[in-house]
């Protein structure tokens, strides 16, 4: 199994050559432009590692992933979704943007934005729980980005305070594309959240097969009962972590995975005391267990718990509330 070089990330530089012309040269990028630093961090087929770019400074993370692993466990169509979806979403501050990628004999490299401040589940273990200020910052950030992915007809399907990235500014950089569906692109097929019958990423046919996609506390109902995700089991996911950042621990959480799936089906969360009524409102319009009655994404910036969010390009200028 080959991986073509397909859509792969360059970079157009104009030169004056030795007579004196202006030329346009496609440079592309490998391992040897990079000086690799520190572990940034581990996953099952990958490493990450924090790079620098030799020329012109720049500092990335690089993820790099070894391909006889990946044959080994019949995880290339993952590796594939992954630079597909980040291919299709490089014009968002709130999602980690894929600038190059390129390949050795022995692995793939993923060159990334740098998120340096983490995962935001760390920030948040450290906290204890966030107030509402920096609830209302974070969640107002992810539903940006949320809103964006879902309007270039990519659904995440592990929305997880994980794969949530931020970067040293403390701002949002959502990560971890590898089981998210593409949609037909809504700019070319008018179909918006429609599947296309022979999408060969779609969620129908191979994807039965497997228990489930995603992380069981944030799974969605409709995954469970139908096998079917859609844009809202991004808006339910949504709705679980803002739970979690108020509470401290996510709405659905029980000793395995399958009493937690029991709960999920059965809607049985309860509110700790002193959970703000605004937001209460909020996750309890999102933890709705048929998909077509959750809040949609623009109902949700203008729900109350998000009033004086600035939303779009003015929310991505302003500087991280503090953590309380
Ligand atoms: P798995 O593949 O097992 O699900 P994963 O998705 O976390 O794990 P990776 O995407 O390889 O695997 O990430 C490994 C670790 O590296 C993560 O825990 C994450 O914190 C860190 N990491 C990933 N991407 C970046 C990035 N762009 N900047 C900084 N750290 C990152």
């Amino acid at each position: 199994e080959g991986w073509q070089e397909r859509g792969a990330a360059a970079t157009v530089r104009r030169e004056t050559d030795a007579s004196g012309q202006s030329q346009t040269r496609i440079v592309k990028k490998g391992v040897k432009d990079f000086n690799f630093g520190r572990t940034l961090g581990e996953g099952s087929y990958s490493t990450v590692l924090a790079a620098t770019d030799r020329q012109t400074l720049k500092e990335y993370a690089i993820k790099v992933l070894d391909k006889r692993h990946i044959i080994k466990e019949k995880k290339v169509k993952y590796v594939n979704i992954e630079r597909d979806t980040l291919n299709r979403l490089t014009e968002h501050p709130g999602i980690v943007r894929l600038y190059y990628t390129f390949q050795d004999e022995r692995s793939l490299y993923f060159v990334l934005d740098l998120a340096s401040g983490g995962e935001l589940l760390g920030v948040l273990k450290k906290m204890g729980s966030f107030d509402v200020e920096c609830t209302r910052f974070y969640g107002a950030q992810i539903l940006d980005s949320v809103a964006y992915m879902h309007s270039r007809g990519v659904i995440h399907r592990d929305l997880k305070p994980e794969n949530v990235l931020l970067d040293r500014d403390m701002h949002v950089k959502i990560t971890d594309f590898g089981t998210a569906k593409i949609l037909p692109d809504p700019r070319t097929s008018g179909a918006g959240s429609q599947e296309a019958p022979g999408d060969p990423t779609d969620g129908a046919g191979t994807d039965r097969a497997v228990s489930f996609v995603g992380t069981a506390e944030y799974v969605s109902p409709e995954l469970l009962r139908d096998k079917n995700a859609c844009k809202a089991s991004d808006l339910w996911a949504f709705g679980c972590i803002i739970y979690q950042l108020l509470a401290g621990r996510p709405p659905f959480k029980a000793a395995n995975e399958y009493l937690t799936f029991q709960k999920i089906l059965a809607l049985a969360y309860t509110f700790p005391d002193g959970f703000p009524d605004v937001a209460r409102d909020l996750v309890e319009r999102l933890l709705v267990l048929e998909p077509s009655n959750r809040l949609p994404v623009e109902h949700i910036q203008n729900h109350q718990f998000f009033d004086g969010v600035q939303w779009g390009k003015g929310l991505w200028q302003q500087k991280a509330p503090r953590l309380k």
